[in-house]
């Protein structure tokens, strides 16, 4: 997930990667570290650095010796999803026997299991991370085969299942690396005459040395020799063409992924993260059916089973996921849910018995208040779950046990991804309770899991309004309040909705039930206020055109996010925005969508800071 670099070639490796790693700093990151070697020496040095490529480069400086002149390395900027962010979780990992080095990018799913089995043949492991199995498993291979470095590579990732871009590097043969990726991009660079390469999880560290790249395919392996063309094989080593583009990319524009701004990179990136978030969660079995796996509820089952209560404790964009999460598990596992500002709960005495759980969802994993609201659920007895996108943070630490929503660094202060993630966590873990406590019908199960699996697809259709979006929001700079209505799955999408035109573009705006209108927040309504409703078929649709026949009447302007081929709104709403038919509960995960492009472009219009609004934390570490 996070960033690579690689080079081989006659030039001293060392400054190459680290430039390239500062200019993969905009992935965001935990530690980060680079392998050096050179052909003649027989020797691998490894340096590595908690927190940021300075400190990286300050080691390398003061330790790097010969190794400073050698010329073939790689180098890593990890954002951790498998063991805290450390000097010793952080890549490049040895193998036991100290002749391969390797960087990794994602998550190997079945990482415990191979590691079992490689414990049982006697390796050892230094880190808590999937990547120093892969890196065992490539030796394991390699030990058998006589060292043949490409074959041991295949062989292990034929026995690889999860997401990976990685490179290989070996202690005897500084000739060459082998890099190979699956669901995690990887491109090389070639350089003049094929007598230097250089490698990079995206092209922005390659673009200043050459225009002649080439993007690995899935289950593609390259091997990367000094002074020869490259050799591309599938996993049965199938030699494959090598096609070479000539990318002509302005350097500017590769930085953020070719996005202006961070916030709309992770909003495009989010079919991608929904996708790494299910990753080995959602399967597909032999016979068709879906199950849901999560070690959380696995091995914490029993509590779980005997909750009384779910208590959901959050801040900000995460109290909102704890909304539709308080609906998905009261809908499919019939237990009583309360969902609650950790700031308020900490401090008003709140009735918490053993066998409730508490749900402390957090973006960072370091958020203050939900941090107290855990301390206090603990001295209580109930059992602590956390649904957190920071690996190791001090919310993962302290909860008993929970779910990382793996979908990445998120850096746009307004959280937008993370939101996606946490509900797609809620989601699939009402639905595995549910089927546990047996209060979700089979069929319902099913058709839920067969939805979930598409949503990555059907992001991508919704994303595609992006620029019908951005033009909409030209109309809306002038306003000074807006109204957000929703119901059902769809309200907190509405809250949510507002936040985000709050946190960027200053407009006031106001989240509510639909119906809740009558009852106070339609006195607001003239010409000057448009007004968003979240209008899909499920949602108490004939109520919610009710809802929408009083504005109209009052002459707000209204703009309604709608089901695909809805034909009956167009009759009261001034714009349309459409989201793809699916189940009322997966609707959130579509309909926040246009919410999120719509705060985004308001603001980007209003020449405003998107990606630190004035006033904002990222990560709010003060109660
Ligand atoms: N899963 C690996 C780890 O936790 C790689 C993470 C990344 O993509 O940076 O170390």
């Amino acid at each position: 997930m996070c960033g690579i670099v690689g080079y081989i070639g006659s030039a001293k490796a060392a400054p190459f990667l680290i430039k390239g790693l500062h200019q993969l700093e905009y992935r965001g990151y935990d530690s980060a570290g680079i392998a050096l070697t050179q052909p003649e020496t027989g020797r691998i040095e490894v340096f590595k650095a908690k927190g940021k490529v300075d400190n990286l480069e300050r080691k390398l400086q003061q330790a790097a010796g010969e190794a400073a002149a050698f010329t073939v390395g790689i180098g890593h900027t990890r954002w951790a999803t498998h063991g805290e962010p450390s000097e010793q979780n952080a890549h490049p990992h040895l193998s036991g026997s100290g002749e391969l080095a390797l960087v990794h990018n994602g998550i190997i799913e079945n990482y415990q299991l191979l590691k079992e089995q490689l414990v049982e043949l006697g390796y050892t492991f230094q880190s808590e991370t999937d990547t120093e199995v892969l890196v065992q498993l490539i030796d394991y291979f390699y030990q058998k085969n006589g060292k043949k470095l490409k074959n041991a590579v295949s062989q292990a990732l034929k026995k690889t299942i999860g997401a990976y871009a990685i490179v290989v590097m070996e202690r005897n043969n500084g000739r060459h690396l082998v890099a190979a990726r699956k669901a995690s991009p990887l491109v090389i660079g070639i350089g003049q005459d094929s007598s230097e390469f250089f490698i990079g999880s995206d092209a922005t560290p390659l673009i200043e040395h050459t225009h002649k790249m080439v993007y690995l395919e899935d289950e593609q392996i390259a091997e990367i020799r000094m002074g020869h063309e490259l050799e591309i094989t599938n996993l049965d080593e199938i030699v494959a063409e090598v096609s070479v583009k000539d990318v002509d990319l302005d350097i500017s524009a590769l930085s953020k992924g070719g996005y202006p701004h961070f916030m709309l990179k992770e909003i495009f990136e989010q079919p991608q993260c929904i996708e790494n978030c299910m990753r080995g969660r959602v399967v597909k079995q032999a016979d068709g059916t879906y199950d849901i796996n999560l070690s959380a509820l696995h091995n914490f089952k029993a509590k779980l089973i005997r909750a009384r209560h779910v208590i959901i404790v959050a801040c900000g964009t995460s109290w909102h996921a704890g909304l539709i999460g308080k609906q998905l598990i009261e809908e499919m596992c019939r237990i009583r849910v309360e969902v609650e500002y950790a700031s308020e709960f900490r401090y008003r005495n709140p009735v918490i018995e053993k066998d409730d759980v508490v749900i402390a969802i957090s973006q960072s994993g370091e958020t203050a208040d939900t941090l107290a609201a855990i301390q206090l659920a603990k001295q209580e007895g109930a059992l602590v779950f956390g649904i957190v996108n920071g690996v190791g943070s001090s919310i993962a630490r302290e909860t008993e046990t929970g779910v990382y929503i793996h979908v990445g660094p998120e850096i746009g202060v307004a959280s937008t991804k993370a939101f996606t993630g946490q509900v797609t966590v809620l989601t699939m873990l009402s639905l595995a309770l549910g089927r546990a406590l047996g209060t979700v019908a089979e069929d319902k199960f099913q058709q839920i899991c067969a939805g979930l699996v598409e949503i990555p697809r059907l992001m991508k259709q919704v994303l595609k309004q992006n620029d019908a979006i951005a033009n909409l929001a030209s109309q809306f700079t002038y306003a000074k309040n807006f109204l957000y209505l929703g119901r059902g799955y769809n309200y907190p999408v509405a809250l949510e909705g507002a936040l985000k035109l709050k946190e960027i573009s200053y407009i006031h705006a106001e989240g509510y039930p639909a119906a809740e209108m009558k009852h106070g927040p339609i006195a607001l309504v003239d010409k000057e206020m448009p007004i968003v409703f979240i209008a899909t078929h499920h949602q108490l649709y004939h109520k919610i055109i009710s809802n929408m026949q009083e504005v109209q009447s009052r002459g707000g302007r209204i703009l309604a996010v709608v089901t695909e081929g809805d034909t009956d709104i167009q009759k009261f709403a001034h714009d349309l925005l459409e989201v793809p038919d699916i189940i009322n509960c997966l609707e959130p995960l579509l309909s926040v969508l246009p919410m999120q492009l719509l705060a985004y472009h308001v603001a980007v219009k209003k020449g405003l800071n998107v990606d630190m609004p004035r006033n904002l934390a990222k990560s709010v570490t003060v109660e």
